[in-house]
């Protein structure tokens, strides 16, 4: 061993509490010498698995893949964690020259044909061995993630396969960099006599955006942060300044020069074309969708458009409203695009009397975790303890100890709730370990990012709060895991079924009885009032088609995109503007994501022709919840225990639609999805 390994911590047993990775003696510097020594070791693994001299059983075989890199994936897992919540220039160089070579290993063990020959004579027999349903099925996922990755096609196809790969990883990283570039690059100051209508909450965060880019004392800057730009375009009383902000986060990616992702997209498109085509399909999705529940594409589109087209004429309702009251504040018509929140906004607080002010101090960032804690343990059984004193990654991170009703250890916690510019936007679950059955038992580390704007005490509005427990359902989908194989454990489900656990969670943060018992004024103690509460709840389903049309126009994009047979590259512009004729996008509501900067298509696959999947499991989740509300209570021990055993704690172990069919006693209804975006009951014309 030379000496800088030996004085490598990514390297070294972890003799640290819950082998935690010991983030204190960490350094960028680590990763390279530590990736390339864990590929290695990855490799002589499989090595050892695809030429061993006995006949390929289920334990040799199968069993021993699910065993093997570990040490790459430990490694692995740091860095992907490091990278999202405490980024640096030397982490984002080391991922732009690591994403491909990782993508060319990870294709060598694929086409590794030693391997997948023995994997597939067990599989062809995989009726008579004896096997376990979980074992049945780990040898079927890896067999098919063997196939989708190139392992049964000829000599000269599996390089192409392979150089795809490699490609590919580098221009989705360049992607998200490219993205990155442009929202740090934009910083909107704004004068004192321009803050016109901006809440108190937007202010403190447009002078610490202010404070973070070195002005003075007492500027404010509006970047394009969610959470602040979102804010501003709702708020602001300067039309022109919101104009600005809206074509500023509509064109990044799209600006010509070094951050243009616009030759980048078509060059992905084709790509992907040429790797479907390659494993024999007509098109992308149909290679994505091989791997899905939902059965084909137009399975997909015949559900988008079930939302889309109430939604859409529940728009032009809403539409004339907002076009009544710019008349009436003097303000042009046609409404634009930079003027539907700002306006609709203006008729929520007329019609429920909101004030932020007023409502804010009943909900705490501690006492809603507190809720979500409570609500786990009242459905699940299980405890969250808090530890200190264990060194993490940030000052600002906090872990908990999680034991199941026995008082038994099950997983540890960690949450990571604070904005920062390290960090990059949004809010996501990931993980340092995987639960499984390895060495009498492995433990799941759990993580939730989210990016609250920091305060003493931090004070949260209803959509953070929902936020806060959807990552929350992601997490216990990983901590409540129960399954032997890692391949098959927590949240590693079918794209489409994966948002179930998560958007299911977020029924009881608006649970009347939960908000009772937890909302209280962070100053009084006292519980938030039901008359405001009900005021609330009614608010928030206030301009729901909006929302559904902001998404599902993205979601039916990107399904024509990766549906496309034409060989010929895609000029992206072009293909977007057609396509937004096509399918009717009102110009006044836009898209949630337009092609240039869309992350979930092309800053890696799992999402690619997969944007839909967040309304398929609000499908099953609405439906899911109604199962709860049939019985007239919202933790019916019967029915959590069911969840518990069916979707929460399988993972990817049992068929995703066998899971559900189970829970829920019959297949899953799309209704109670409408019926909460509030489109059951509008008729539709034509
Ligand atoms: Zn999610």
């Amino acid at each position: 061993m030379s000496l800088s390994q030996e004085a490598n911590p990514l390297l070294e047993e972890w003799q640290t509490p819950y082998g935690l990775p010991p983030f204190d003696r960490i350094l960028p510097e680590h990763f390279p010498a530590a990736f390339d020594a864990a590929m290695l070791q990855h490799k002589r693994e499989i090595e050892a698995v695809a030429s061993a001299a006995q006949a390929p059983t289920f334990e040799n075989t199968v069993a021993a893949l699910d065993a093997c890199g570990q040490l790459l994936l430990r490694v692995e897992l740091v860095f992907d964690n490091l990278s999202s919540s405490e980024t640096s220039p030397a982490l984002q160089a080391i991922e732009l020259e690591y994403s491909p070579r990782l993508a060319v290993h990870a294709s060598a063990i694929y086409q590794n044909e030693g391997l997948f020959t023995r994997l597939h004579a067990l599989y062809e027999r995989r009726s008579s061995l004896g096997l376990s349903t979980e074992q049945q099925r780990l040898l079927e996922r890896f067999h098919l993630d063997f196939e989708r990755a190139g392992a049964t096609l000829g000599k000269d196809d599996k390089a192409r396969f392979a150089a795809i790969a490699e490609e590919l990883a580098t221009l989705t990283t360049q992607f998200s960099q490219n993205v990155l570039a442009d929202e740090s690059s934009f910083a909107l100051t704004v004068a004192d006599d321009e803050l016109a209508g901006l809440p108190s909450f937007v202010l403190a965060a447009a002078s610490q955006a202010a404070r973070e880019r070195g002005l003075p004392e007492g500027a404010h800057v509006i970047t394009l942060s969610p959470s602040l730009a979102e804010p501003f375009l709702t708020f602001s009383e300067r039309r022109d300044l919101r104009e600005q902000v809206w074509h500023a986060r509509r064109q990044r990616g799209a600006y010509a020069g070094d951050h243009d992702n616009r030759p980048l997209t078509a060059k992905i498109v084709a790509l992907r074309q040429e790797q479907a085509a390659l494993l024999g399909y007509a098109t992308f999705a149909d290679y994505k969708l091989a791997d899905r529940m939902a059965p084909s594409v137009a399975a997909v589109d015949e559900l988008l458009q079930r939302a889309w087209k109430p939604a859409i004429a529940k728009a032009q309702h809403d539409r004339e409203q907002l076009t009544a009251l710019a008349t009436e504040l003097g303000q042009p018509t046609p409404i634009a695009a930079w003027d539907w929140r700002y306006l609709s906004e203006k008729v929520r607080q007329k019609s429920f009397a909101i004030d932020d002010a007023q409502v804010k101090p009943y909900f705490s960032l501690d006492a809603m975790q507190a809720a979500m804690f409570d609500c786990a343990s009242r459905l699940f059984g299980v405890r969250f303890q808090e530890r200190h004193g264990i060194p993490l990654y940030h000052s600002d991170v906090r872990l908990w100890e999680v034991t199941d009703s026995e008082g038994k250890m099950i997983g540890v916690f960690i949450g990571d709730n604070f904005a920062r510019q390290t960090k990059r936007s949004g809010a996501w679950m990931s993980i340092l370990r995987s639960q499984s059955g390895r060495n009498g038992g492995t433990l799941p580390i759990v993580l939730n990012n989210n990016n609250f704007a920091k305060g003493s005490p931090t004070l949260l509005g209803f959509d953070d709060i929902r936020t806060l427990f959807h990552e929350f359902g992601h997490g216990l989908h990983g901590l409540l895991s129960n399954v032997q194989y890692e391949r098959l454990a927590g949240t590693r489900v079918l794209a489409d079924f994966v948002e179930l656990p998560s958007q299911l969670f977020e029924n009881w943060a608006q649970e009347r009885e939960v908000l009772l018992r937890h909302a209280r004024h962070v100053e009084t103690g006292e519980p938030i009032p039901a008359e405001l509460l009900e005021r609330l709840q009614a608010a928030s389903r206030f301009n729901q088609a909006f929302t559904t049309v902001q998404y599902v126009g993205p979601a039916l994009m990107d399904m024509a995109l990766h549906a496309r047979t034409e060989t010929t590259p895609v000029d992206i512009t072009q293909f977007e503007a057609e396509q937004a004729a096509k399918l009717g996008i009102p110009e006044d509501i836009g898209m949630r994501h337009y092609l240039p900067h869309f992350k979930h298509l092309f800053s890696g696959d799992q999402y690619a022709a997969g944007y839909y999947v967040y309304m398929w499991a609000e499908v099953l989740e609405a439906d899911g919840y109604a199962a709860f509300e049939e019985t007239g209570d919202p933790f019916d021990r019967a029915t959590a225990e069911r969840l518990l055993k069916w979707i929460y704690s399988v993972g990817n172990s049992i068929d995703p639609g066998t899971a559900f069919r189970t829970f829920r006693g019959r297949e899953p209804a799309v209704e109670p999805m409408l019926q909460k975006r509030g489109l059951l009951d509008t008729a539709v014309p034509g």
